[in-house]
């Protein structure tokens, strides 16, 4: 589908809806030296990855934010992350700066375990982060690991909420899977979670912790799409499940990373038949609510 047909299909997804807009928590957006190598890595398939994934959306900075805005979506996120020690800060400066100079973009920011991850988080918060984002799986970390105990500390206390990617998809690293993040919110139970990509491929025990605990949401980034279907599909017997977790699940996209148009990753959300009150709820409601842009 070109560009075009892509805007055309999501208004028409949106209309149907009465949705005015979207609101898509997963969207990356960094410094252009970090994303120019992270494309690269998803073009050699890094064993982080896994499997041929040819990038949809690569295109100049400007461009990305235009096209998601064609796409009718008003809040977005900048999600980014650090793989190494020393590298947090720094992109949290760029990813505030982004924000002052994004409407739309929810301010975004990221810790890794080190001394100072307490301080640059504690800093962050001040300068109004809104969403962090912690890569479990890249990061190669233990979330408990005690550098982090403060730092899940201080998200707690203040509410803001947190995307975890901790489930073993697409590939596991050391820490992923549902135990170890499942260790944090027993010591910070009021810890507002978002398990990205509905915890793929461990969906299942992801919503277990959800039922147990209020403040553990999911985004849907790259669920259900048949991209995803075809190697960790989601269990047939646990849709039933995504009714029930109706007012914690929430639209995610991965753009621009996808092997995918942006439409069929809404249309693979249509087609599970959970009805329109949902999709209203996961497409825009759940993170108006949680994000106050009502
Ligand atoms: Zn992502």
């Amino acid at each position: 589908m070109t560009t075009v047909a892509e805007e055309i299909r999501v208004a028409e997804f949106r209309r149907e809806l009465g949705l005015e807009s979207l609101i898509d928590v997963h969207t990356h957006f960094m410094p252009k030296r970090v994303l120019d190598k992270v494309w690269a890595y998803f073009d050699a398939a890094g064993p982080m990855i896994g499997r041929e994934w040819p990038i949809t959306y690569r295109a100049d900075e400007d461009e990305r934010v235009a096209l998601l805005r064609g796409f009718g979506v008003s809040t977005f996120t900048s999600m980014l992350y650090p793989h190494k020690p020393a590298m947090a800060a720094w992109l949290n400066a760029w990813s505030r700066e982004f924000a002052a100079r994004t409407s739309g973009c929810l301010h975004t920011a990221t810790f890794f375990p080190e001394p100072r991850a307490p301080g640059y988080v504690r800093e962050a918060l001040d300068a109004g982060a809104v969403i962090f984002k912690a890569h479990v799986q890249v990061g190669a970390y233990d979330p408990t690991d005690p550098l982090l105990d403060p730092v899940w500390g201080l998200l707690a206390e203040a509410g803001t909420p947190v995307v975890a990617h901790c489930g073993s998809g697409p590939v596991p690293g050391p820490y992923t899977g549902p135990e170890p993040i499942a260790r944090v919110l027993a010591r910070h139970p009021r810890l507002k979670l978002i398990v990205a990509h509905m915890g793929m491929p461990e969906y299942g025990a992801f919503l277990d912790l959800a039922d147990r605990h209020e403040g553990v949401h999911l985004d849907t980034t790259m669920a259900f799409t048949d991209f995803v279907e075809e190697f960790t599909p989601f269990p047939p017997a646990d849709r039933v499940r995504l009714a029930d977790a109706a007012d914690r699940i929430l639209w995610g996209s991965d753009f621009p990373n996808i092997p995918y148009g942006y439409a069929h990753a809404l249309d693979a959300l249509t087609r599970l038949d959970l009805g329109d009150d949902w999709l209203r709820a996961v497409c825009h409601d759940n993170a108006a609510r949680l994000f106050d842009r009502i």
